[in-house]
């Protein structure tokens, strides 16, 4: 038999890099992909494929995590709108994504974004996303420092 093999349940060094903060029953890290700037993933603690058997303090949790982060988002990196995305299709485990879309380029530690796609559907491009580790750095300590949970 295969043994049961979740990305979630054991993240990889480079999952735990990107680290945010740690509740009681979720983490926030960021997204590994930065096509959007300062995209983050809403991961749950436990295994668990569907969102609508969290319990109810997994989902006050929620949202309080995500309503702070969405709050500091738009407030450090002037976002217009978010993304808010739980599809399970590559990665089961829950998680919630969090894109910020912006209606104006923007430029953070000397690299530009753009929101191609603004106005419609996010597409997560593996060739926009190719910022430097250091960035990503930079970014959650920018999070970081202004989450106030
Ligand atoms: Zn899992």
């Amino acid at each position: 038999m295969m043994p049961n093999v979740c990305v979630a349940c054991k993240p990889p060094k480079e999952f735990q890099d990107l680290d945010i903060l740690a509740g009681q029953y979720w983490t926030i890290r960021l997204h590994v992909n930065q096509t959007y700037l300062a995209s983050c993933v809403i991961v749950l603690n436990r295994h668990l494929e569907d969102m609508f058997n969290i319990s109810p303090e997994e989902r006050e949790e929620l949202f309080h995590l995500t309503r702070s982060l969405r709050d500091v988002i738009r407030t450090q990196f002037k976002s217009n709108l978010f993304n808010y995305v739980s599809l399970g299709n590559v990665i089961k485990h829950l998680h919630l994504q969090v894109i910020p879309r912006y209606d104006h380029d923007v430029e953070f530690d000397n690299l530009k974004f753009y929101d191609h796609n603004w106005g419609k559907n996010f597409t997560l491009t593996d060739t926009d996303n190719l910022i430097p580790q250091a960035t990503k750095v930079k970014i959650i300590k920018v999070i970081k420092d202004s989450l106030l949970i």
